[in-house]
């Protein structure tokens, strides 16, 4: 396949951006430039993308698909009582069906609006229904279920003796790594601190660590939340997490808002990773994460929608242009340029899922996760600089074409994996009974 006549922006490490084509065979870039169709043996599929930006698919580095279905929900509450109240409740109330479907619904969202990796934290059971979904939904993923064995005011569905939910997500590890062709992959998910005991989370480094997998969880995300870990542990979340073994370039640190700078060079040290949700943080009214500080300490940074019930989006655009505007709030209106930004949505996100020799730019070798996106709207136009364009102006509605392993998803707008409005059909059907079990309608 040849994606002829674009703007080209690679996001490797040079930044490059140039008008060209890019060549993909057998799932992966072969060419990028003014000669990419050489390197393929005509005659091939032509994709046309005059007008248009051709990047690597976005990366999500933080998204919960098992809640899309409770979008719009739980708005304009703190998060506690948000998990406590409507979250918990909500994913207890679960059952397979509505499980496959909430992930059908988010994957169809992300894969529309330009998103092709996510790392996605599930709830406690049934996650095999969520990477079914997933499967067929063509969305590379690392996804793992949610852990939880203790804390306040969690629901009986979703505490799980310590040792049994170490033993499904390890055999949830086995069965999913590497299925739909090398697509999906595990991350152990300790929900957080609060409901995790000391053993879950050291049993969760070790599984990983002998798995090779990602260890998932939230942390430093509410000022109120901290203070409960204090209390209760004494001491501050993101110590105890690097004192039973959650720390390093395999785990991934969800928010971060709460962080100071010593705990920001622990991080860098250490390697660990962070996933910036700024949608989020503001709807739960968390503040605003010290990004620039933290880019500049040596963290590596991705970017998250979080839930639908947070959020209420899974749109990466919307996370990249509030990422730009918080940051020049927070650290001066010089910090975080549209292309840094652009690099925490592709590059740092790959970087961050340890995908980088993988996907997250347009570069020979890597696998064909791309996307052509119209720079040529009245809404967008003059794209005179195509980073700022992309990260200032665009929208997820300007996504034309979406391709992952070189296989086309979305073609001219239009969900080729799921059928889209059927998928939202039933999911209008769904929420409200879910929302009925769990005792909220
Ligand atoms: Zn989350």
């Amino acid at each position: 396949m040849l994606i002829r006549g674009g703007m080209i922006v690679t996001c490797d490490d040079q930044d490059r951006v140039f008008v060209g084509d890019l060549a993909i065979r057998a799932g992966r870039i072969v060419a990028v430039g003014p000669e990419a169709s050489r390197a393929l043996g005509a005659p091939c599929e032509v994709i046309d993308a005059t007008g248009s930006v051709v990047m690597p698919g976005l990366v999500q580095a933080h998204v919960h698909l098992v809640q899309t279905l409770f979008r719009g929900m739980a708005d304009d509450v703190p998060l506690l009582t948000w998990l406590r109240k409507f979250i918990w409740p909500l994913e207890a109330a679960h059952d397979e069906a509505s499980l496959g479907l909430s992930a059908e619904l988010g994957a169809a969202e992300l894969l529309l609006g330009g998103t092709t990796t996510i790392l996605d934290m599930g709830t406690v059971h049934g996650h095999d229904a969520v990477f079914d979904a997933l499967a067929r939904s063509g969305l590379r993923a690392v996804s793992g279920k949610a852990m939880m064995d203790s804390g306040a005011g969690v629901p009986k569905r979703l505490r799980e003796g310590t040792a049994a939910s170490l033993r499904e997500s390890e055999r949830l590890a086995r069965a999913w790594t590497g299925a739909a062709d090398g697509r999906l992959g595990y991350a152990f998910c300790p929900r957080f601190i609060l409901s995790c005991s000391e053993r879950l989370l050291r049993g969760c480094a070790e599984a990983a660590d002998e798995l090779g997998a990602i260890v998932h969880t939230h942390a430093a995300e509410q000022e109120e939340e901290r203070s409960a870990v204090r209390e209760l542990l004494g001491d501050d979340d993101i110590a105890l997490l690097a004192r039973f073994g959650i720390k390093g370039e395999r785990a991934v640190l969800a928010h971060g808002v709460q962080l100071r700078e010593d705990e920001m060079r622990a991080l860098a040290t250490a390697g660990t990773r962070v996933a910036h949700c700024p949608s989020s943080n503001l709807k739960l009214g968390s503040g605003i994460a010290a990004v620039h500080a933290l880019r500049k300490a040596g963290v590596v940074v991705g970017l998250g929608a979080d839930g639908a019930p947070c959020n209420n989006n899974l749109d990466a655009w919307i996370e990249m242009r509030l990422a730009a505007l918080l940051a020049k709030v927070r650290s001066g209106t010089t910090s975080l340029p549209a292309r840094d930004v652009l690099r925490m949505a592709t590059i740092d996100g790959a970087t961050a899922l340890g995908k980088r020799h993988e996907i997250g730019s347009l570069e020979v070798g890597k696998r064909a996760d791309v996307i052509v996106t119209r720079i040529d709207s009245v809404r967008v136009s003059p794209a005179t600089d195509v980073m700022s364009t992309l990260v200032y102006a665009a929208q997820s509605r300007d996504v034309r074409h979406v391709l992952i392993d070189g296989r086309r998803v979305v073609r001219d707008g239009e969900l080729l994996t799921l059928d889209a409005a059927r998928v939202a059909a039933r999911a209008r059907e769904e929420a409200p009974k879910v929302a009925r079990r769990a005792g909220l309608a």
